[in-house]
């Protein structure tokens, strides 16, 4: 197993991709892609400052390999308020 692990967030790194939604969507500015590859020859995410991270979620949300996990009790899953999310149906919701 690669996953790497930083403060409250944790990588598979194997598992990025280097797409960057979860760099792009940090309110933190917090996430960067890596120089190295991975085995897939992927550039992969990495947290800047571990102590910047308030385990928001976002990166969480955003990651679309599932490559991001978030542990301890900031829950992910009360995020999702200030971003963005894809969503499996496509529906926006837009109430209002
Ligand atoms: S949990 Fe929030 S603050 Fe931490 S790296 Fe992810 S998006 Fe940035
Ligand atoms: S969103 Fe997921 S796959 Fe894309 S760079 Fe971030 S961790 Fe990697």
């Amino acid at each position: 197993m690669s996953r790497k692990k930083d403060s409250r967030i944790s990588f598979d790194i194997e598992c990025c991709k280097g797409c960057g939604l979860c760099v792009l969507f940090c309110p933190q500015g917090n996430l960067r892609l890596s120089q190295k590859l991975n085995t897939q020859g992927n550039p992969y995410v990495e947290l800047i400052d571990a102590a910047a991270c308030n385990a928001c979620g976002i990166c969480f949300r955003m990651c679309p390999d599932v490559a991001i996990e978030i542990r301890g009790d900031s829950t992910a899953a009360d995020v999702g308020q200030t971003s963005p999310q894809h969503k499996p149906s496509g529906k926006v919701s837009s109430d209002g």
